[in-house]
Order: C-alpha cells, then sequence, then structure tokens
C-alpha cells in the first residue's frame, strides 16, 4: 500500500503545486475568505464531498465518507495581509514555482496543508475511503486574528461532532500535539486632570503607571520555565493615555499585554497573578481581558474573549500513535514529535473542548507572515502521503 500511496501522490504532483498556485492567486486576507470559500466548495464537489456547506460565519464543511470512526481535518483560508509589495522577491499572489518551492502569501501559512490534505482525500477516494471513517474537511475563516472563534462556531452550531481533529497548519513535517496558549490583558489606572501649569493640583495617570511598568518587566524576568513549552513570556505592546488637552494632566493610563501561557496556566490564575502585584493594588488599577466585536465576510457577527488557552495531546493517545505509525510505515523512518510556538485552531478543538487533536503541515512556521513566505513542493508530496497514510491507518 505505501508502494502505491507514493505512486499516486507523485502522479498527482502537477495537480497539487497547480491547486496551491490557484489558492495563493485568489487573495484571501481575514475577512476577504468569500472567493477562495466559493473555489472550494466546488473543488471539494468535483472531489466527491457529500453535504458540502458554508455555515453563518463562513466555514465550509464538507463530509465524505459514512463509518462510525469521525476525523476532521481543519485547514484555515484566511491569510495576513501582504504587507509592501516591493518587499517581495515574487509575486506574493502569484505562486511562482522557483528551485522547487512555491512562493506567496499563504503558501506556507496555510494553503499549502489546504492543497496538500485536500489532494489526500482524493488520492484515499481512488484507493477506496474505509468503511470505517467518516471525514469532514474544513475549510475555516477568520483565524488569524482570532484562532479557533471559527471552531468554537462550527462546534457549537453543526450536526458535525468529529472524534479527533487534524489540523493542517506548518509543521516541517513534525506532528504537533500542542502549542502554548495565550491572553491579552489591559491594565488601567485613573488620575486627577489639572491644568499643565499646576500639575501638583492633579494626579498624573502617568507616572502612576509606572511603578506597574517596572514590575511587569521584573515579573517577565522571573518566569517559571514550563516543563513542556519553556519559558513564559510576558511584554507590554501597547500604552496609552488621555487628557483633556495637550496642556493638562493625564486622567488615565492604559497599557496592553501580550502573556503567553505555559501548559498548566488557566485564565483565572494568569489574571490573579497581575492583580495581586504590589504595584497594581497600590495604584488601584483595574486589570481586565479585553473583547472583541468582530464581523466574518458573512456579516455573521460575534465576540471574542482574547484568552486561548494552551493545549498538549498526550503522547500515548491512539491519535498520536495512529499519526506516528502512518508515519513511520509511509516513510520508514520515525517521525518527529513537537509543538507549535504559535497559536492555532486547537485552542478551540482541544483547549476549550478536549477533542484529541494534532497536527501536521508542510512549511516551516518561521516563514509565515514573511516577505519571503514559500513552501518547498517536496513537502507538500510528503504531507500529502502522510495525510493519506494516516486516514488509512487511523480508520483501523
Ligand atoms: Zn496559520
Amino acid at each position: 500500500m505505501k508502494g502505491k500511496i507514493s505512486k499516486l501522490v507523485d502522479s498527482n504532483k502537477r495537480e497539487i503545486v497547480c491547486l496551491l498556485q490557484k489558492l495563493i492567486q485568489i487573495p484571501s486576507t481575514t475577512g476577504n475568505e468569500g472567493e477562495i470559500i466559493k473555489f472550494l466548495e466546488k473543488e471539494m464537489k468535483i472531489i466527491g464531498f457529500k453535504e458540502v456547506t458554508v455555515d453563518k460565519m463562513g466555514n465550509l464543511i464538507g463530509r465524505i465518507g459514512n463509518g462510525p470512526r469521525i476525523l476532521a481535518i481543519d485547514g484555515h483560508v484566511d491569510t495576513v495581509e501582504i504587507g509592501k509589495q516591493s518587499y517581495w522577491k515574487f509575486d506574493p499572489l502569484g505562486g511562482t514555482e522557483y528551485n522547487d518551492n512555491i512562493y506567496g502569501r499563504g503558501a506556507c501559512d496555510q494553503k499549502g496543508g489546504i492543497a496538500s490534505a485536500l489532494m489526500a482525500v482524493k488520492i484515499l477516494k481512488e484507493i477506496g475511503i474505509p468503511d470505517e471513517l467518516t471525514i469532514y474537511f474544513v475549510a475555516s475563516v477568520h483565524e488569524e486574528p482570532y484562532e479557533g472563534a471559527n471552531w468554537q462556531f462550527i462546534l457549537e452550531n453543526s450536526e458535525m461532532h468529529p472524534h479527533a481533529v487534524l489540523l493542517t497548519e506548518p509543521s516541517n513535517l513534525m506532528i504537533s500535539i500542542g502549542q502554548r496558549g495565550r491572553v491579552e490583558f489591559k491594565i488601567k489606572v485613573k488620575g486627577l486632570s489639572s491644568h499643565g501649569a499646576e500639575p501638583d493640583a492633579g494626579i498624573n495617570a502617568i507616572y502612576k503607571m509606572n511603578p506597574i511598568i517596572t514590575e511587569l518587566e521584573k515579573f517577565h524576568e522571573n518566569m517559571a520555565i514550563d516543563p513542556i513549552f519553556g519559558k513564559g513570556t510576558l511584554t507590554i505592546t501597547e500604552i496609552k493615555s488621555t487628557s483633556v488637552s495637550l496642556n493638562a494632566v493625564a486622567d488615565s493610563c492604559t497599557i496592553h499585554i501580550d502573556r503567553r501561557l505555559g501548559s498548566e496556566e488557566t485564565l483565572d490564575k494568569v489574571i490573579n497573578e497581575i492583580k495581586n502585584l504590589k504595584s497594581v493594588i497600590d495604584a488601584e488599577a483595574d486589570v481586565f481581558v479585553p473583547e472583541y466585536a468582530v464581523k466574518s465576510y458573512k456579516n455573521h457577527s460575534f465576540e471574542v474573549i482574547s484568552f486561548y488557552p494552551s493545549w498538549i495531546q498526550d503522547k500515548s493517545h491512539e491519535l498520536v500513535q495512529s499519526a506516528k505509525s502512518a508515519f513511520e510505515y509511509q516513510f520508514g523512518d520515525p517521525p518527529q514529535i513537537g509543538t507549535w510556538r504559535f497559536s492555532t485552531n486547537g485552542v478551540a478543538t482541544k483547549g476549550r473542548n478536549n477533542i484529541p487533536t494534532i497536527g501536521f503541515g508542510p512549511g516551516e512556521e518561521r516563514f509565515a507572515h514573511t516577505y519571503e513566505e514559500h513552501v518547498p513542493i517536496e513537502h507538500l508530496l510528503k504531507a500529502c502521503e502522510f495525510y493519506t497514510a494516516f486516514m488509512l491507518e487511523y480508520a483501523k
């Protein structure tokens, strides 16, 4: 069978590359995914997916097979912005093939994963979809700024109840079993306005924030080392103040914090840590997690609270074991197993809903969101082989 998979993938090489190039050529920054969803809807129907639907938020979901073991394969279709066109060596919307790589925005994050996985389903259909297997393919939207909001919506609103989820984000062909979480905080202190010529009559909110900033800097330096994800991090990413005019004492000051989470850290734990800092108590500061009102390309409104839990999939779980066996079977060597540095839809599937989740994808995480974003063609083929072998193994 492994020879058969390799042959089929190899004979579909141009089709995989061409599909990725077409995906890159359709711009799909977050909030503008309508056209690419329409394109993929057609492709999925051609491959033979049934019940291909677009939900209210705009996620595309299709089913193939009708067995008791239900596997969902996810790929987000949205990309970050192109940035400055002149910084690109190749047209960011071109899908240029150069030195056995495909270049362009989304090549790596993560249209390559979508192309490889869709073609793997097509190949599996040629081999024969195992009776035991149901596959849902999800082309999700709005992942880049609010990862997991799409899957939270899907799990709350669709009929699909997968037993396992495979994410196709770039992993450099490593089996990814988790990621750090993240949370955003705001800390706000109040001052008292007075004329700029009479500052002693007021309370300057910026000065009041000063000890908090100093204590946060120390807090970061002393953060614990997580056994799985390494040293925790915290950094201030923005500072804003208000005053009635530029010749008045600042009457409020707010800072924004990016805090990355270890494997055991809950929202309550990290928010209380901040609330209990001496400087925060002394300043009677307000500490809160911001919430955002968002609209998808389908005009669906949803709210996002800026908390994205970390998740880790137990290595002994049958899902990881299936992935490991499939990789070994197909390539002869044991796979690398590790975790992502960035954040993915796993925050919803595993982090919030505890559905067994792993990831595997072509391309290197470090090229995502860069001006040299690309994916090696060899990765696309290997990922396609792995996905095919994995679906067969998972069905057992
Ligand atoms: Zn991504």
